[in-house]
């Protein structure tokens, strides 16, 4: 029989079409009397809505988050915080806009409220990441846990069609290495299974009808299920070869884990029986890893390593990298090998038939 170990996170989440505008009341009942709103340049618009949604309480807007939160951003964001003297902050976007909200409560310990509008999950997890001279850095602080997080799916209607892709299979990731983490137990293996499951199942509808009313729900619950199983679990190769990808050669986050994805899960599901099984009846198949990567290529996904920019002459430094530092993973891995699982993933080559898929 197995044991397990649980640890509950704290957290609070309201979720439903609207909720957005439920954003007062949820600074009340946390007794917080104030917010600056954190959003990408992109996203201006939407974190100045949500500024007049907050009336009085509304400290400002901070409109210049960015992927891989620079230090030198975050120490802006922060100055901006105590300069309008805020007493929570509130993150409006996805993963980018969540961390530099984080970096902010690192340091001084603000509340963050999270309304995310991707599928990237990071308001559920307790992990932060500043970048510094190129080199990004982690770590996990239950400061940075979000107090609260509000999942309205109607802010995600503009999400492009090929980012709600990228960004749906890079949650599908977390809820698969959450399955053969060491420190997973049923709980999170349910969520995991539903989570992978429910993106899946809701991918095709958001990507060619992005107002999918049914579809967003399902895409932002199962982002939620997915995020709380990558903060809830410690990571595999496949989440250390893609931040060894993007900190090495800037590659966007979502589009490298959804081409990743496949190639490592192809290479650690015939060691992981359990994750195999449950994302064998997640997809609906006996191929679990070819059945994601045939539903990402057929909603116009990017196809390689290649087609986002990385250098065929990288694999090597990635290899280095990723075994000189020690991670959990279900199967052991070898420098030859993981050139091997690159170098298919760089051309977008499907792995030979004889490997267990
Ligand atoms: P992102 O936050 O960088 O957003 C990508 C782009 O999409 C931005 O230009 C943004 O303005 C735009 N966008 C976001 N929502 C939109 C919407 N609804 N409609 C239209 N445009 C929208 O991308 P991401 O993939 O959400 O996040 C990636 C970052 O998050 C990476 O830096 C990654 O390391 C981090 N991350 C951290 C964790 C964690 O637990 N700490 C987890 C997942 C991701």
């Amino acid at each position: 029989m197995r044991t397990f170990t649980y640890q509950a996170l704290p957290m609070r989440v309201r979720f439903g079409s609207g909720m957005l505008n439920e954003l007062p009341d949820e600074l009340d009942a946390l007794e917080l009397a104030s917010a600056i709103v954190l959003c990408t340049p992109a996203q201006g618009q939407l974190g100045h809505a949500v500024n007049d949604i907050l009336g009085d309480a509304g400290r400002g807007v901070y409109a210049h988050a960015e992927m891989h939160i620079p230090l030198s951003r975050a120490e802006a964001a922060r100055a901006f915080a105590e300069e309008r003297g805020a007493a929570a902050v509130v993150c409006i976007g996805g993963g980018s806009t969540t961390g530099l909200g984080k970096a902010i409560a690192l340091t001084s310990g603000l509340p963050i409220i999270a309304v995310p509008t991707t599928y990237a999950g990071s308001e559920m997890t307790p992990i932060w990441g500043l970048t510094d001279h190129s080199v990004k850095k982690t770590g996990r602080d239950p400061r940075v846990l979000p107090r609260s997080v509000i999942y309205d799916p109607e802010l995600t209607y503009t999400l492009p069609a090929r980012v709600s892709v990228t960004s749906g299979v890079n949650a599908i990731a977390h809820a698969a290495e959450a399955l053969y983490a060491p420190d997973a137990s049923p709980i999170i293996s349910l969520m995991a299974e539903e989570g992978a499951r429910t993106m899946l199942a809701a991918l095709p509808a958001v990507s060619t009808n992005l107002g999918h009313q049914h579809g967003r729900w399902e895409a932002l619950y199962a982002a939620w299920l997915c995020g709380a199983v990558l903060g809830a679990t410690t990571m595999g190769l496949h989440h250390k070869l893609c931040h060894i990808l993007g900190g090495t050669f800037n590659l966007p986050h979502a589009d490298t884990h959804t081409v990743v994805l496949p190639y490592v899960l192809a290479f650690n599901l015939a060691a992981a029986p359990r994750a195999r099984e449950a994302l064998a009846r997640a997809t609906n198949t006996d191929t679990p890893a070819a059945a994601v990567k045939k539903l990402a290529d057929s909603l116009g996904a990017p196809p390689s390593l290649a087609s986002l920019g990385m250098p065929a002459d990288g694999i090597a430094e990635v290899v280095r990298q990723a075994v000189d530092s020690p991670y959990s993973n279900p199967r052991a891995v070898a420098a030859e090998e993981l050139t091997a699982l690159l170098t298919d993933a760089h051309t977008g080559a499907w792995p030979r038939e004889d490997i267990l898929l």
